[in-house]
């Protein structure tokens, strides 16, 4: 585990086709936001922030791909009933064109919103079912 994104606590990614992908990092001070990739910047106001950046971007087409707490501030002393934790049997691998498939835990489309398998190359995607 490296310690080098310890100052980050939150962070989205976000991509658009024919565009390089934009990561916005939330940092653990809760005050500063730096955006990778697009027009970086460094910027602060925190999550309100973040929010105005997130509308930005998918308002110019981009999607959040994922996003994921890198450090999560709370202690793991317990063992903690994640119910975001990526299930088994889930595919290796796309059955339509073998990429890798990631679990996205909220996933949702205009129907409805859930736990799936992704592909990360086509857009297969397979609703995960407990
Ligand atoms: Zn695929």
């Amino acid at each position: 585990m490296s310690d080098n994104d310890q100052h980050v606590q939150h962070t989205w990614q976000l991509t658009r086709d024919g565009a390089e992908d934009v990561t916005i990092e939330l940092w653990a001070d809760g005050e500063t936001v730096r955006v990778d990739g697009g027009e970086e910047e460094a910027t602060e106001g925190g999550r309100s922030m973040v929010e105005r950046l997130l509308a930005k971007y998918t308002a110019a087409g981009y999607r959040i791909e994922r996003d994921y707490p890198v450090n999560d501030p709370a202690p793991h002393d317990e063992p903690v009933e994640d119910d975001e934790a990526e299930p088994d049997g889930g595919p290796d691998k796309c059955p339509e064109c073998g990429s890798p498939v990631e679990y996205d835990p909220r996933f949702g489309d205009d129907y409805r919103e859930g736990a799936a398998w992704l592909c990360t190359g086509c857009k297969w995607g397979q609703w995960v079912t407990v």
